[in-house]
């Protein structure tokens, strides 16, 4: 009797091993074939990344100080990773806002245009730059990385409007209002006091000027007054390029539901950032691609799919575990197949809705100057 139990229990044993290893072997399967859709569909697909912070790193590798910079994105990065666009932000931080530190911040931005379109011709086998929404699916057809620049922080034109224009001359296509503190424009988010309570009279012409040019008003990091009062008297939609939801994680970094609400009401987009802190209230080691997707669906299910995007913030705080630099991208298209995506709403995610805001921008931009060409 005692010779049958063991014999019962050797089978068994065999038994649940096997129902293990088979169960390791199409869950092994599973991601492999998740990880072939996701491949294709980053060949066929528009991905862009509306924030990035490499443009700093790239113009000064070696410098001491840029202490959040880990070069997560270079063109090869990108080409692996499936990533076809960045915005490239041109940082400046905020600073004094006396006349002469102002002025400092308009020369320093547009020495770093200079000297990242210096880099961006050494390796112009690799990268093109992008000037309005058609030039996108052009340069991806060249197999380029392509590059669009953008200005983070309003600070840099310093008090004079007219160096809107220069900075759109140059190809700068968006800008975010201010960065964590208060400027001339608008409040910060980070400020310990609101001190326009909205936009100030000079942000509003700034606003009005964007409009014209057709350049993207970006409203991350801005406060909630001044985000409302810059998407109600923008004429075109407006973008937050970098920022995650407040009713996941408590930040003042992230967006409110009634701030999602009201920049999809005007069509525009909220692209989602990938710095860990702001994204889980768990130890920076535990933050996966999954709490990324998770602040991916809040606003999916709150707004719809057209209203959200992706702006990870890399070399400026982005990445998390699986996503380390932008050569990780698809991982995120893999979780999303995994939670049962539809091939569409990817698209939608990665390109469409910022191709199609682009385009709206441009034509507002085109309808309010009256001019034929944007160029
Ligand atoms: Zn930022």
């Amino acid at each position: 009797m005692k010779k049958y139990f063991f014999a019962a229990l050797l089978l068994l044993s065999c038994l649940m091993l096997s129902l293990s290893t088979f169960a390791q072997n199409v869950g092994r399967d599973r991601d492999a074939r998740l990880n072939e859709i996701a491949d294709s569909l980053h060949k066929v697909m528009f991905s862009i990344d509306t924030h990035v912070d490499s443009a700093s790193h790239l113009n000064h590798p070696d410098a001491k100080g840029y202490t959040v910079t880990k070069g997560q994105v270079t063109f090869p990065k990108m080409k692996a990773g499936g990533l076809d666009a960045c915005f490239f932000a041109i940082y400046k931080g905020q600073g004094p806002l006396d006349d002469a530190s102002s002025q400092k911040a308009v020369d320093f931005a547009f020495n770093e245009i200079k000297l990242f379109k210096e880099y961006m011709a050494k390796h112009s086998d690799e990268c093109g730059q992008a000037w309005c929404a058609d030039d996108f699916w052009k340069l991806k057809k060249e197999g380029k990385s392509i590059v669009m620049l953008t200005l983070e922080n309003g600070y840099v034109l310093g008090k004079d409007i007219n160096n809107l224009r220069k900075f759109y001359n140059e190809g700068c296509r968006a800008m975010t209002l201010t960065h964590n503190y208060n400027n001339d424009l608008c409040d910060g988010s980070r400020d310990s006091v609101e001190h326009w309570r909205g936009l100030s009279p000079f942000g509003k012409a700034v606003v009005d000027t964007m409009n014209v040019l057709g350049m993207i008003v970006d409203v991350s990091h801005v406060t909630t007054a001044s985000l409302l009062d810059a998407v109600a008297c923008s004429k075109a939609p407006c973008v937050a390029t970098h920022s995650g939801v407040w009713n996941i994680k408590n930040h003042p970094r992230n967006l409110k539901d009634e701030e999602i609400k009201a920049i999809a009401a005007k069509g525009g987009l909220i692209q989602i950032g990938s710095g860990r802190f702001f994204l889980s209230w768990r130890p920076k080691t535990e933050v996966s691609v999954k709490d990324y997707v998770d602040h991916v669906e809040y606003v999916r299910d709150l707004v719809g799919i057209e209203y959200v995007g992706i702006g990870t913030d890399f070399d400026g705080g982005g990445g998390m575990n699986g996503l380390e630099d932008c050569s990780q991208m698809k991982n995120i298209t893999v979780e999303m197949l995994r939670r049962g995506w539809s091939h569409n709403d990817i698209k939608l995610f990665w390109g469409e809705n910022l191709l199609r805001v682009m385009r709206v921008v441009e034509a507002k931009g085109r309808e309010l100057s009256g001019a034929a060409a944007l160029r």
